[in-house]
Protein backbone atom coordinates (compact mmCIF):
# COMPACT_ATOMS: atom_id res chain seq x y z
CA UNK A 1 0.00 0.00 0.00
CA UNK A 2 1.76 3.67 -0.75
CA UNK A 3 1.83 5.69 1.14
CA UNK A 4 0.92 9.64 0.43
CA UNK A 5 0.84 12.82 2.33
CA UNK A 6 -0.70 16.19 1.68
CA UNK A 7 0.80 19.81 2.83
CA UNK A 8 -2.16 22.50 2.33
CA UNK A 9 -1.50 26.23 2.33
CA UNK A 10 -3.66 28.92 2.04
CA UNK A 11 -7.56 29.22 2.59
CA UNK A 12 -10.66 27.08 3.70
CA UNK A 13 -10.90 26.20 -0.39
CA UNK A 14 -7.71 24.78 -0.69
CA UNK A 15 -8.06 23.13 2.68
CA UNK A 16 -11.46 21.51 1.05
CA UNK A 17 -9.99 20.65 -1.78
CA UNK A 18 -6.89 18.51 -0.19
CA UNK A 19 -9.28 16.80 1.86
CA UNK A 20 -11.26 15.42 -1.10
CA UNK A 21 -8.18 14.87 -3.09
CA UNK A 22 -6.86 12.97 0.02
CA UNK A 23 -10.40 10.70 -0.15
CA UNK A 24 -9.67 10.15 -4.00
CA UNK A 25 -6.69 8.49 -2.91
CA UNK A 26 -7.78 6.63 0.14
CA UNK A 27 -10.74 5.19 -2.12
CA UNK A 28 -7.75 3.82 -4.61
CA UNK A 29 -6.12 1.95 -1.89
CA UNK A 30 -4.04 5.07 -0.71
CA UNK A 31 -2.41 5.03 2.85
CA UNK A 32 -2.92 8.82 4.13
CA UNK A 33 0.01 9.15 6.52
CA UNK A 34 1.64 12.75 8.02
CA UNK A 35 3.95 14.70 6.13
CA UNK A 36 7.14 13.20 8.33
CA UNK A 37 5.88 9.74 8.23
CA UNK A 38 8.04 8.68 5.00
CA UNK A 39 5.36 8.87 2.18
CA UNK A 40 5.83 7.28 -1.13
CA UNK A 41 4.11 10.60 -2.57
CA UNK A 42 3.97 14.37 -2.07
CA UNK A 43 1.27 16.24 -2.74
CA UNK A 44 1.43 20.21 -1.87
CA UNK A 45 -1.14 22.26 -2.58
CA UNK A 46 -0.13 25.93 -3.08
CA UNK A 47 -1.60 29.52 -2.71
CA UNK A 48 -1.20 32.43 -4.71
CA UNK A 49 -2.06 34.84 -1.90
CA UNK A 50 0.47 33.62 0.41
CA UNK A 51 3.32 35.73 1.21
CA UNK A 52 6.18 34.82 -0.48
CA UNK A 53 4.46 31.39 -2.14
CA UNK A 54 7.38 30.80 -4.28
CA UNK A 55 10.08 30.31 -1.05
CA UNK A 56 7.58 28.52 0.94
CA UNK A 57 6.69 26.08 -1.99
CA UNK A 58 10.60 25.75 -2.77
CA UNK A 59 11.23 24.96 1.60
CA UNK A 60 8.60 22.65 1.74
CA UNK A 61 9.41 20.34 -1.27
CA UNK A 62 13.17 20.76 0.27
CA UNK A 63 12.05 19.28 3.69
CA UNK A 64 9.86 16.28 1.57
CA UNK A 65 12.71 15.79 -0.35
CA UNK A 66 14.90 15.38 3.13
CA UNK A 67 11.97 12.86 4.39
CA UNK A 68 12.02 10.36 1.49
CA UNK A 69 14.40 10.65 -1.19
CA UNK A 70 12.98 8.71 -3.55
CA UNK A 71 8.91 10.03 -3.53
CA UNK A 72 6.89 11.54 -5.94
CA UNK A 73 6.43 14.80 -5.19
CA UNK A 74 3.36 16.92 -7.09
CA UNK A 75 2.42 20.69 -6.48
CA UNK A 76 -1.05 21.57 -7.02
CA UNK A 77 -3.35 24.74 -6.27
CA UNK A 78 -3.26 28.57 -7.85
CA UNK A 79 0.69 28.70 -7.57
CA UNK A 80 0.56 26.16 -9.54
CA UNK A 81 -2.11 27.08 -12.04
CA UNK A 82 -0.08 30.79 -12.30
CA UNK A 83 3.42 29.34 -11.92
CA UNK A 84 3.20 26.36 -13.37
CA UNK A 85 6.95 26.13 -15.33
CA UNK A 86 8.26 28.05 -12.96
CA UNK A 87 7.27 25.79 -10.13
CA UNK A 88 8.61 22.20 -12.41
CA UNK A 89 11.63 23.61 -12.30
CA UNK A 90 12.67 23.83 -8.57
CA UNK A 91 14.81 20.80 -7.60
CA UNK A 92 13.06 17.72 -6.41
CA UNK A 93 9.66 18.67 -8.19
CA UNK A 94 8.00 15.65 -10.00
CA UNK A 95 4.69 17.33 -11.03
CA UNK A 96 2.99 20.47 -11.52
CA UNK A 97 -0.67 20.17 -12.16
CA UNK A 98 -3.12 23.27 -12.85
CA UNK A 99 -6.61 24.32 -11.68
CA UNK A 100 -8.82 21.62 -14.24
CA UNK A 101 -5.96 18.74 -13.54
CA UNK A 102 -5.57 18.72 -9.93
CA UNK A 103 -8.76 16.55 -9.53
CA UNK A 104 -7.51 14.07 -12.14
CA UNK A 105 -4.28 13.73 -10.32
CA UNK A 106 -4.70 9.78 -9.88
CA UNK A 107 -5.61 9.65 -13.84
CA UNK A 108 -2.93 11.89 -14.65
CA UNK A 109 -0.17 10.48 -12.89
CA UNK A 110 -0.79 6.85 -13.03
CA UNK A 111 1.37 4.58 -10.70
CA UNK A 112 3.69 7.89 -9.33
CA UNK A 113 6.85 6.59 -10.84
CA UNK A 114 9.02 9.64 -10.85
CA UNK A 115 9.52 10.76 -14.54
CA UNK A 116 13.03 11.88 -16.04
CA UNK A 117 11.76 15.50 -16.17
CA UNK A 118 9.30 17.29 -14.12
CA UNK A 119 5.77 17.40 -16.14
CA UNK A 120 3.30 19.80 -16.29
CA UNK A 121 -0.31 19.57 -16.57
CA UNK A 122 -1.95 22.70 -16.98
CA UNK A 123 -4.02 24.53 -19.01
CA UNK A 124 -4.88 27.99 -19.63
CA UNK A 125 -7.22 29.44 -17.18
CA UNK A 126 -9.69 30.70 -20.03
CA UNK A 127 -10.11 27.03 -20.33
CA UNK A 128 -11.31 25.77 -17.34
CA UNK A 129 -14.83 25.73 -16.62
CA UNK A 130 -15.90 22.63 -14.68
CA UNK A 131 -17.14 22.77 -11.11
CA UNK A 132 -15.67 20.00 -9.04
CA UNK A 133 -17.14 19.86 -5.52
CA UNK A 134 -15.40 19.21 -2.42
CA UNK A 135 -15.48 19.52 1.15
CA UNK A 136 -13.34 18.95 4.36
CA UNK A 137 -14.41 15.81 6.78
CA UNK A 138 -12.49 14.38 9.68
CA UNK A 139 -9.95 16.94 9.24
CA UNK A 140 -12.11 19.33 11.43
CA UNK A 141 -15.80 19.37 13.51
CA UNK A 142 -16.97 21.69 11.00
CA UNK A 143 -16.97 20.95 7.55
CA UNK A 144 -16.42 23.55 4.91
CA UNK A 145 -18.65 22.46 1.83
CA UNK A 146 -17.24 24.09 -1.50
CA UNK A 147 -20.33 25.43 -3.28
CA UNK A 148 -18.93 27.81 -5.33
CA UNK A 149 -15.47 28.55 -7.46
CA UNK A 150 -13.75 31.49 -9.33
CA UNK A 151 -14.46 35.12 -9.80
CA UNK A 152 -15.92 37.08 -12.92
CA UNK A 153 -14.78 40.31 -10.48
CA UNK A 154 -11.74 42.26 -11.33
CA UNK A 155 -10.34 43.66 -8.07
CA UNK A 156 -7.19 45.67 -8.82
CA UNK A 157 -4.83 43.62 -6.54
CA UNK A 158 -6.01 39.94 -6.69
CA UNK A 159 -4.52 37.25 -8.35
CA UNK A 160 -7.49 34.73 -7.50
CA UNK A 161 -9.31 35.05 -11.15
CA UNK A 162 -6.04 34.35 -12.65
CA UNK A 163 -5.43 31.45 -10.65
CA UNK A 164 -9.24 30.01 -10.29
CA UNK A 165 -10.81 30.91 -13.65
CA UNK A 166 -14.76 32.69 -14.27
CA UNK A 167 -17.30 32.10 -11.92
CA UNK A 168 -19.13 28.50 -12.06
CA UNK A 169 -21.28 26.69 -8.99
CA UNK A 170 -22.75 23.19 -7.97
CA UNK A 171 -26.51 23.16 -8.51
CA UNK A 172 -28.49 23.21 -5.52
CA UNK A 173 -29.33 20.00 -5.83
CA UNK A 174 -26.09 18.62 -5.24
CA UNK A 175 -25.43 20.93 -2.48
CA UNK A 176 -28.66 19.74 -0.56
CA UNK A 177 -28.08 16.43 -1.19
CA UNK A 178 -24.54 16.88 -0.18
CA UNK A 179 -25.35 18.38 3.03
CA UNK A 180 -27.81 15.49 3.61
CA UNK A 181 -25.71 12.76 3.50
CA UNK A 182 -22.66 15.07 5.16
CA UNK A 183 -25.77 15.48 8.16
CA UNK A 184 -26.34 11.87 7.90
CA UNK A 185 -22.44 11.37 8.54
CA UNK A 186 -22.72 12.96 12.23
CA UNK A 187 -21.07 16.71 10.13
CA UNK A 188 -23.20 19.32 12.74
CA UNK A 189 -22.41 22.65 11.11
CA UNK A 190 -21.22 23.35 7.60
CA UNK A 191 -19.57 26.46 6.68
CA UNK A 192 -20.32 27.80 2.97
CA UNK A 193 -17.27 27.84 0.96
CA UNK A 194 -16.34 29.41 -2.25
CA UNK A 195 -14.33 32.18 -3.49
CA UNK A 196 -16.56 34.57 -4.39
CA UNK A 197 -19.64 32.51 -2.49
CA UNK A 198 -22.60 35.75 -2.77
CA UNK A 199 -22.10 35.04 -6.78
CA UNK A 200 -23.56 31.62 -6.52
CA UNK A 201 -25.56 29.97 -9.07
CA UNK A 202 -23.68 30.54 -12.70
CA UNK A 203 -23.20 27.20 -14.70
CA UNK A 204 -21.96 27.00 -17.89
CA UNK A 205 -21.49 30.95 -18.24
CA UNK A 206 -25.25 31.59 -17.34
CA UNK A 207 -26.95 32.36 -14.06
CA UNK A 208 -29.37 29.93 -13.43
CA UNK A 209 -29.73 30.06 -9.82
CA UNK A 210 -28.84 32.49 -6.83
CA UNK A 211 -27.22 32.41 -3.32
CA UNK A 212 -30.63 33.51 -1.81
CA UNK A 213 -32.49 30.41 -3.14
CA UNK A 214 -29.72 28.30 -2.04
CA UNK A 215 -29.74 29.59 1.14
CA UNK A 216 -33.60 29.34 1.55
CA UNK A 217 -33.15 25.54 -0.02
CA UNK A 218 -30.40 24.57 2.69
CA UNK A 219 -33.02 25.67 4.99
CA UNK A 220 -34.66 22.89 5.10
CA UNK A 221 -31.95 20.47 5.62
CA UNK A 222 -33.17 18.61 8.61
CA UNK A 223 -29.62 16.19 8.72
CA UNK A 224 -27.59 19.43 9.11
CA UNK A 225 -27.82 21.60 12.61
CA UNK A 226 -25.65 24.45 11.44
CA UNK A 227 -25.11 26.42 8.36
CA UNK A 228 -22.59 29.44 8.50
CA UNK A 229 -22.02 31.59 5.37
CA UNK A 230 -18.37 32.49 5.39
CA UNK A 231 -17.85 35.53 3.34
CA UNK A 232 -19.70 37.36 1.19
CA UNK A 233 -19.10 40.75 -0.34
CA UNK A 234 -21.34 43.14 0.57
CA UNK A 235 -23.44 44.50 -2.64
CA UNK A 236 -24.12 40.01 -2.98
CA UNK A 237 -25.15 40.37 0.97
CA UNK A 238 -28.64 41.44 0.18
CA UNK A 239 -31.32 42.56 3.04
CA UNK A 240 -33.48 39.48 1.80
CA UNK A 241 -30.43 36.98 2.65
CA UNK A 242 -29.92 39.04 5.96
CA UNK A 243 -33.86 39.07 6.82
CA UNK A 244 -33.90 35.48 6.23
CA UNK A 245 -30.65 34.72 8.47
CA UNK A 246 -32.57 36.18 11.13
CA UNK A 247 -35.68 34.05 11.17
CA UNK A 248 -33.66 30.92 10.15
CA UNK A 249 -32.61 28.46 13.63
CA UNK A 250 -30.09 27.12 10.89
CA UNK A 251 -28.13 29.82 9.94
CA UNK A 252 -25.80 31.41 12.21
CA UNK A 253 -25.94 35.21 13.13
CA UNK A 254 -22.24 35.21 11.70
CA UNK A 255 -21.59 37.40 8.46
CA UNK A 256 -17.96 38.06 7.25
CA UNK A 257 -17.67 40.98 4.96
CA UNK A 258 -14.96 42.38 2.86
CA UNK A 259 -14.76 45.75 3.07
CA UNK A 260 -10.77 46.28 1.69
CA UNK A 261 -11.07 49.66 2.51
CA UNK A 262 -13.22 52.56 4.55
CA UNK A 263 -12.08 55.43 1.31
CA UNK A 264 -14.14 55.72 -1.19
CA UNK A 265 -11.25 56.63 -3.00
CA UNK A 266 -9.11 53.39 -2.81
CA UNK A 267 -12.62 51.76 -3.53
CA UNK A 268 -12.83 52.73 -6.90
CA UNK A 269 -9.03 52.54 -7.38
CA UNK A 270 -9.51 48.59 -6.18
CA UNK A 271 -12.82 48.25 -8.12
CA UNK A 272 -14.60 47.24 -5.80
CA UNK A 273 -18.08 46.93 -6.63
CA UNK A 274 -19.62 48.87 -3.89
CA UNK A 275 -18.54 52.22 -1.99
CA UNK A 276 -18.43 52.59 1.75
CA UNK A 277 -22.25 53.97 1.84
CA UNK A 278 -23.62 50.56 1.31
CA UNK A 279 -21.32 48.56 3.44
CA UNK A 280 -22.48 50.58 6.00
CA UNK A 281 -25.80 50.57 5.65
CA UNK A 282 -25.53 46.39 5.11
CA UNK A 283 -23.55 46.08 8.71
CA UNK A 284 -26.46 48.65 10.28
CA UNK A 285 -28.97 46.18 8.68
CA UNK A 286 -28.10 43.30 10.45
CA UNK A 287 -27.14 45.17 13.93
CA UNK A 288 -30.68 45.95 13.63
CA UNK A 289 -32.08 42.75 12.93
CA UNK A 290 -29.48 40.68 14.56
CA UNK A 291 -28.10 42.96 17.44
CA UNK A 292 -25.23 40.49 19.03
CA UNK A 293 -24.46 38.76 14.72
CA UNK A 294 -20.70 38.41 14.90
CA UNK A 295 -19.53 40.53 11.86
CA UNK A 296 -15.95 39.88 10.77
CA UNK A 297 -14.65 42.47 8.26
CA UNK A 298 -11.71 41.73 5.63
CA UNK A 299 -9.39 45.08 5.03
CA UNK A 300 -6.18 46.12 2.94
CA UNK A 301 -3.33 48.40 4.20
CA UNK A 302 -1.25 50.02 2.03
CA UNK A 303 -2.65 49.43 -1.62
CA UNK A 304 -1.09 52.03 -3.87
CA UNK A 305 -2.59 55.56 -3.22
CA UNK A 306 -3.22 55.13 0.58
CA UNK A 307 -1.83 58.51 1.87
CA UNK A 308 -1.90 58.90 5.83
CA UNK A 309 -5.62 60.80 5.21
CA UNK A 310 -7.32 58.09 3.48
CA UNK A 311 -5.61 55.44 5.70
CA UNK A 312 -7.45 57.78 8.98
CA UNK A 313 -10.78 57.39 6.60
CA UNK A 314 -10.51 53.62 6.91
CA UNK A 315 -9.48 53.44 10.55
CA UNK A 316 -12.17 56.04 11.53
CA UNK A 317 -14.39 54.02 9.50
CA UNK A 318 -13.78 51.18 11.26
CA UNK A 319 -13.80 52.42 14.60
CA UNK A 320 -17.09 53.85 14.56
CA UNK A 321 -18.43 50.31 12.78
CA UNK A 322 -20.78 48.20 14.89
CA UNK A 323 -18.44 44.87 13.58
CA UNK A 324 -16.75 42.30 15.97
CA UNK A 325 -13.66 41.40 14.35
CA UNK A 326 -11.02 42.72 11.52
CA UNK A 327 -8.90 40.49 9.49
CA UNK A 328 -5.92 42.69 8.38
CA UNK A 329 -4.07 42.24 5.13
CA UNK A 330 -1.01 44.65 4.32
CA UNK A 331 -1.21 45.13 0.85
CA UNK A 332 1.83 43.24 -1.36
CA UNK A 333 1.83 43.86 -4.90
CA UNK A 334 0.79 40.38 -7.17
CA UNK A 335 2.41 40.00 -10.32
CA UNK A 336 0.24 40.43 -13.49
CA UNK A 337 -1.97 42.71 -11.45
CA UNK A 338 -3.24 46.14 -12.45
CA UNK A 339 -2.48 47.11 -8.65
CA UNK A 340 1.34 45.75 -8.67
CA UNK A 341 1.78 49.15 -11.47
CA UNK A 342 -0.20 52.01 -10.02
CA UNK A 343 1.68 54.81 -8.82
CA UNK A 344 2.09 56.44 -4.82
CA UNK A 345 3.60 53.01 -3.85
CA UNK A 346 3.27 53.67 0.08
CA UNK A 347 6.27 52.57 1.54
CA UNK A 348 6.78 48.89 3.50
CA UNK A 349 7.13 50.69 7.32
CA UNK A 350 3.74 52.28 6.78
CA UNK A 351 2.06 49.75 5.40
CA UNK A 352 3.19 47.64 8.45
CA UNK A 353 2.38 50.51 10.83
CA UNK A 354 -1.00 50.88 9.62
CA UNK A 355 -1.34 47.00 9.89
CA UNK A 356 -0.38 46.79 13.77
CA UNK A 357 -2.83 50.15 14.46
CA UNK A 358 -5.21 48.18 13.06
CA UNK A 359 -4.99 44.42 14.37
CA UNK A 360 -4.85 46.97 17.77
CA UNK A 361 -8.44 48.01 16.99
CA UNK A 362 -9.35 44.91 15.83
CA UNK A 363 -8.38 43.08 19.21
CA UNK A 364 -10.57 46.38 21.21
CA UNK A 365 -13.74 45.45 19.30
CA UNK A 366 -13.38 41.87 19.63
CA UNK A 367 -13.01 42.18 23.36
CA UNK A 368 -16.07 45.08 23.50
CA UNK A 369 -17.96 42.47 21.67
CA UNK A 370 -17.13 39.24 23.46
CA UNK A 371 -17.99 41.15 26.42
CA UNK A 372 -21.38 42.43 25.63
CA UNK A 373 -21.87 38.28 25.20
CA UNK A 374 -21.46 38.01 29.13
CA UNK A 375 -24.53 36.67 31.02
CA UNK A 376 -25.87 35.72 27.71
CA UNK A 377 -27.44 31.93 27.12
CA UNK A 378 -25.70 30.16 24.12
CA UNK A 379 -25.03 26.90 22.11
CA UNK A 380 -21.57 25.74 21.60
CA UNK A 381 -20.21 23.70 18.78
CA UNK A 382 -17.54 21.90 20.82
CA UNK A 383 -14.55 21.27 18.35
CA UNK A 384 -11.95 18.30 18.32
CA UNK A 385 -9.45 20.71 19.19
CA UNK A 386 -8.25 19.41 22.01
CA UNK A 387 -4.75 21.53 24.64
CA UNK A 388 -3.85 20.96 27.63
CA UNK A 389 -7.09 19.15 28.49
CA UNK A 390 -9.27 22.17 27.05
CA UNK A 391 -11.49 22.08 24.51
CA UNK A 392 -12.92 24.76 22.41
CA UNK A 393 -16.03 25.58 20.12
CA UNK A 394 -18.09 28.70 18.94
CA UNK A 395 -21.15 30.12 19.77
CA UNK A 396 -24.14 30.99 17.22
CA UNK A 397 -22.27 34.51 16.64
CA UNK A 398 -18.78 33.15 16.98
CA UNK A 399 -17.63 33.81 19.80
CA UNK A 400 -15.04 31.33 20.78
CA UNK A 401 -15.06 29.65 24.15
CA UNK A 402 -12.89 27.16 26.01
CA UNK A 403 -14.25 24.73 28.61
CA UNK A 404 -12.40 21.83 29.96
CA UNK A 405 -11.90 18.67 27.85
CA UNK A 406 -14.92 16.08 27.73
CA UNK A 407 -14.79 13.28 25.12
CA UNK A 408 -18.75 13.36 25.81
CA UNK A 409 -19.17 17.07 24.59
CA UNK A 410 -16.68 17.05 21.50
CA UNK A 411 -18.58 17.13 18.54
CA UNK A 412 -21.49 18.25 20.31
CA UNK A 413 -24.00 21.21 19.93
CA UNK A 414 -24.22 21.95 23.91
CA UNK A 415 -26.31 25.08 25.77
CA UNK A 416 -24.63 27.22 27.80
CA UNK A 417 -24.28 30.33 30.00
CA UNK A 418 -21.58 32.73 29.59
CA UNK A 419 -19.83 34.05 32.69
CA UNK A 420 -16.28 35.32 31.40
CA UNK A 421 -13.77 36.42 29.00
CA UNK A 422 -10.64 34.90 30.13
CA UNK A 423 -7.02 36.65 29.90
CA UNK A 424 -6.54 34.08 26.41
CA UNK A 425 -9.37 35.82 24.92
CA UNK A 426 -11.81 33.17 25.03
CA UNK A 427 -15.32 32.97 26.52
CA UNK A 428 -15.91 31.22 30.12
CA UNK A 429 -18.94 29.34 30.07
CA UNK A 430 -21.19 27.24 32.45
CA UNK A 431 -23.21 24.60 30.79
CA UNK A 432 -26.84 24.56 30.94
CA UNK A 433 -29.63 21.78 31.36
CA UNK A 434 -32.35 23.09 28.26
CA UNK A 435 -31.75 24.55 25.09
CA UNK A 436 -30.59 28.20 24.56
CA UNK A 437 -30.46 30.33 21.85
CA UNK A 438 -28.93 33.72 21.67
S1 LIG B 1 -14.17 39.53 -5.49
FE1 LIG B 1 -12.25 40.60 -5.95
S2 LIG B 1 -10.91 40.01 -4.24
FE2 LIG B 1 -12.57 38.53 -4.24
S3 LIG B 1 -11.80 36.83 -5.53
FE3 LIG B 1 -12.96 38.18 -6.86
S4 LIG B 1 -11.42 39.53 -7.77
FE4 LIG B 1 -10.50 38.59 -5.94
Amino acid sequence: MKKVAFYTLGCKLNFSETSTISRSFEDRGYKKVDFTDKPDIFIINTCSVTDNADKKCRKIVREARQISTDAYVAIIGCYAQLKPTELSEIEGVDAVLGAAEKFRLLDLLGDFTRPSKPEVFAKEINQVNSFNSSYSINDRTRTFLKVQDGCDYSCTFCTIPLARGNSRSNTIENVVNEARILGQRGVKEIVLTGVNTGDFGIHNGERKESFFELVQALDDVEEVERFRISSVEPNLLTKEIIDFVTESQRFMPHFHIPLQSGSDKLLKKMKRRYLSDLYLNRVQHIRKKMPLAGIGVDVIVGFPGETEDEFLKTYKFLNELPVSYLHVFTYSERPNTPAATMKDVVPLKDRNRRSKMLRALSEKKKQYFYEQNIGRNAMVLFENDIEDGIMHGFTENYVRVSAKYDPLRVNEVIPVSIYNINSDGYAEVQELEKEAHV
